[in-house]
């Protein structure tokens, strides 16, 4: 049997490659494991071969101990694989097949999944709805920036790409369909964002970068990255954005000089609770700071797409209310502008299959817009403190060197 080199949380600061050995139709009980969720039957399960398993903001909160994920927890929620090994009980999918691996967990048989709901799955986490692979407080399912990983109802979960050869050649934008890609999309769809509107997006990390391929493609007429990194700004501009550097002022004002009016139609939060404040206040942490400008910022009657992570404990939070999540949200301008709020994770196969074929038929490049960049597993660390410093690329791993260069 092969062994399986994982790349582990091991504390603030520190991941390190340990052998997390070859995953089995079980649950079995690990780092962030649940009891109730130890010894679980996978017969609907398969056994994945990562092809690219990319690094994600999300990683970060934890790696930088801004979570109570437990040390010894296997990372990685966004893979892209080959199918290694089926469970007995699947049908569809064949060994060998190419697939997206959306990063939430569903079931397909619980209430949420019924309607579309996979990022609130009630059947895959016995600590709250949602599960993802790799991640604090969603289930215990060991992630993906492995050697192999297991997915469960592997039927229902898993995205097969049409053709192996043309999904190779792809590989890099295909890769961002397991989170990014159909997150940023959805940051869209949520915000309203159409044919003609003018957005801003908060953030130019990949998320935000994903977020403005999406409203560009959408149809937007304008839209505005707003971030304190001038890489990743220039990055933005690079495929026909608009950018505010929000260390130099308020995001309104920035807007302004660029729309002639303070407000858009529509806004996006790629930041989340490690946000920095604005103008002179940009080099300070403030948690709420993206959501106060977003209010200021979308017009009466506008709506917000929060892909950005706010979370229910923050260890490393500045103070008492931020640690257990509350935040100093100015509510009551949102609520006298009937602004609309939409949270939570990304129901990523509300979306993939589209944004698959709009990349299979060149309609749409992801990866050279998020500068997608290729490691072996075994520079993972790297990876973490590059992104960490604030690069301007997206972090693929290749855990089998099978990214054609
Ligand atoms: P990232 O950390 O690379 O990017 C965040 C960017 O925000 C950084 O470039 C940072 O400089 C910038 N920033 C900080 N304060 C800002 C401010 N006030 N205004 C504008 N920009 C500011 O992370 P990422 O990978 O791009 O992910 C972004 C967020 O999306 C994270 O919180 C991540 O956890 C979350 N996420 C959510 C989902 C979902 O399903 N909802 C999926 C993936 C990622
Ligand atoms: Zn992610």
């Amino acid at each position: 049997m092969p062994g399986n080199k994982a790349v582990a949380y091991q504390g603030p600061g520190n991941v390190e490659l340990v052998d997390a050995g070859y995953p089995e139709f079980q649950l079995k009980e690990g780092p962030g494991v649940p009891p109730e969720n130890v010894g679980r039957q996978l017969r609907h399960g398969a056994i994945v071969r990562p092809v690219a398993t990319n690094i994600c903001g999300s990683d970060q909160h934890m790696v930088r101990g801004r979570t109570t994920a437990p040390p010894g927890l296997i990372l990685g929620h966004e893979i892209t694989g080959e199918v290694a090994e089926i469970g007995p009980d699947v049908e569809v999918v064949k060994v060998g097949d190419l697939v997206s691996v959306p990063f939430n967990i569903a079931c397909g048989r619980c209430r949420n999944c019924k309607v579309g709901d996979t990022h609130i799955c009630e059947r895959v986490n016995p600590l709250q709805a949602g599960a993802a692979y790799g991640y604090v407080d969603m289930g215990g399912w060991p992630g993906g920036q492995a050697e192999y990983v297991l997915v469960p109802y592997a039927d229902w979960n898993l995205l097969v790409f049409p053709d192996r050869e043309q999904a190779l050649e792809k590989i890099l934008d295909l890769a961002m369909l397991a989170d990014i890609f159909p997150t940023g999309y959805h940051g869209c769809v949520t915000a309203g964002v159409t044919s003609g509107s003018t957005v801003y997006i908060a953030g130019a990390g990949p998320v935000g970068l994903a977020a403005a391929v999406s409203a560009r493609f959408l149809g937007a007429a304008v839209v505005i990255v707003g971030d304190l990194n001038e890489q990743r700004l220039a990055q933005a501009r690079g495929f026909g954005c608009e950018t505010a550097n929000v260390a130099e002022g308020d995001p309104k004002d920035l807007v302004e000089g660029i729309l002639g009016v303070p407000e858009v139609d529509c806004a996006v939060d790629a930041v989340g609770f490690e946000a920095r404040g604005h103008g002179s206040d940009a080099g300070a942490e403030r948690p709420a700071s993206v959501l106060n400008a977003l209010m200021e910022t979308t017009r009466a009657g506008g709506r917000l797409g929060i892909p950005g992570l706010y979370v229910t404990g923050d260890p490393g939070a500045g103070d008492e209310a931020a640690k257990q999540g509350s935040l100093s949200i100015r509510i009551g301008l949102g609520w006298a502008k009937a602004h609309a709020f939409f949270t939570g994770q990304c129901p990523v196969m509300r979306y993939h299959r589209r944004l698959m074929t709009a990349i299979l038929n060149d309609r749409v490049r992801i990866a050279d817009a998020v500068n997608a960049t290729v490691l072996p597993l075994d520079e993972a660390r790297r990876g973490y403190e590059e992104f960490d410093k604030g690069a301007a690329r997206k972090y693929v791993l290749d855990p089998h060197g099978m990214i054609p260069a």
